[in-house]
């Protein structure tokens, strides 16, 4: 799939900018040619001028070569006259005998063309202008044609040759634009496709996770369909199973949907004076309680008065992740610390425990969506590996850093800055 949108996005940019450079050249070849032939078009009108004022015998057309005087500067450059009847029948040329009958008959062709023309004649270019044949009264108007030729073989060759350099260009820089295109458009897909890869991988993880759960609900809820005549105090345990799986699959889905707004921007923070010294006031019987519960040591060191900015949802929720690992990976008889103070200008929160601790293969991957250290026993505990990344998710929304320092059989300790 990424190969092909680097193709597409090579061959749009390669178009775009041929389109650009065609365009530029255009405009570049067009006025350097208007530039060229109007300097010669300008001359071909000089050359005109004593034909148009009537360097003719008076009142009438003459065919004598001799009445048409070629003033000096003409005669320097390679200019051919050709003289028309005003019937279109070629007088005479001059100098005579430049261009052949066929020849001739060529430039006949454009006899009434008004605007000065480039002519190709037997292979050499030409450029043409027609100049009505007046007398100096104006009295007989059609009274014949001139047409002051010049050849310019060199003006088109050089006009070739720009040609030429701009076709070279145009290719060479195509070729450029594509190899380069093709460089940086990978290079602009890598984290395309590295975000790309991590959302599959969440959804075929996601997907996973669900159907554990869902697999167990359909089994026990075929168990019960088996045996409709029996109580639901009877089947107690099947119904108990349900609603756990169901409960599980619940915060699943609650974690995953936090995940997924947070990876879209949708999620935003509640912000608002939150003071934590209260917030764990409020959370600390549960604490101890199910310290209590599982044999462990509870120690509290929460300063009066600290107060941040923030979304007090989240900052419980972040309490909560934290606090629900201590309490998954410390067996009993350990003991977690829970400590929050204010330093300076941030908050420090920490969250030890005595428990298992992270093995140092572990401790790089733990804030990556369901990263499980220990498979067999997160599943045990019920967690999908997804604590971690949304605590981390809510540190960063609120600029802090979460950190870990842990050694396997030592215990763990999560750190927590947020700046005030
Ligand atoms: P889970 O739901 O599996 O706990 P988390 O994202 O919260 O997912 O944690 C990811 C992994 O980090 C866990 O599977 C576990 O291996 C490790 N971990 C997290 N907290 C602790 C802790 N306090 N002690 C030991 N290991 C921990």
């Amino acid at each position: 799939m990424f190969k092909r949108i680097r193709t597409r996005l090579v061959l749009v940019n390669t178009a775009v900018f041929f389109a650009i450079l065609i365009f530029i050249c255009g405009i570049l070849y067009g006025f350097t040619r208007q530039q060229l032939l109007s300097r010669i078009d300008f001359s071909l009108y000089a050359a005109a001028i004593p034909i148009e004022r009537g360097f003719l015998p008076r009142n009438r057309l003459s065919t004598d070569a001799n009445v048409l005087p070629i003033h000096p500067r003409f005669g320097q450059l390679p200019t051919t006259y050709l003289i028309w009847s005003g019937e279109g029948k070629l007088l005479f040329q001059l100098p005579s005998g430049e261009f052949t009958q066929s020849e001739v008959s060529a430039f006949h062709q454009r006899l009434n063309t008004k605007r000065p023309f480039t002519a190709m004649v037997q292979g050499h270019s030409f450029r043409v202008l027609n100049v009505a044949f007046r007398d100096s009264r104006n009295l007989f108007p059609n009274l014949g044609t001139v047409q002051v030729i010049r050849n310019i073989d060199e003006t088109s060759h050089e006009l070739s040759i720009l040609l030429w350099i701009i076709v070279a260009t145009i290719g060479f820089g195509l070729l450029m634009v594509m190899g380069a295109g093709l460089f940086l458009a990978g290079r602009a897909l890598v984290p395309i496709r590295k975000s790309w890869d991590r959302q599959q991988k969440f959804v075929a993880d996601a997907s996973h996770e669900l159907r554990t759960p869902l697999a167990v609900i359909q089994g026990q809820a075929e168990l019960l369909l088996r045996h409709p005549e029996r109580t639901v105090e009877q089947e107690a345990g099947s119904v108990g199973t349900i609603y756990d799986e169901a409960r599980r699959m619940r915060k699943l889905v609650d974690s995953l949907l936090t995940l997924a707004r947070a990876d879209s921007n949708q999620l935003e923070l509640d912000l608002k004076n939150v003071s934590l010294s209260q917030l764990f006031d409020s959370l600390s019987d549960m604490f101890m309680l199910l310290c209590e519960q599982q044999s462990l040591q509870l120690d509290l060191a929460i300063e009066a008065g600290i107060e941040l900015q923030g979304d007090e949802d989240r900052l419980r929720q972040l309490i909560l992740i934290l606090f629900d690992n201590a309490l998954k990976y410390t067996p009993a008889g350990g003991r977690i610390s829970i400590s929050c103070k204010c330093k300076g200008n941030s908050i420090h929160l920490a969250v030890a425990d005595t428990g298992v601790g992270i093995a140092s293969e572990d401790l790089g991957h733990i804030f990556e969506r369901f990263y499980r250290g220990d498979k067999a026993r997160s599943r045990q505990t019920g967690g999908a590996g997804l604590g971690l990344s949304i605590a981390e998710w809510i540190v960063k929304a609120h600029r802090g850093k979460l950190t870990v320092h842990s050694s396997p059989g030592t215990g763990s300790t999560f750190q927590v800055v947020i700046p005030t």
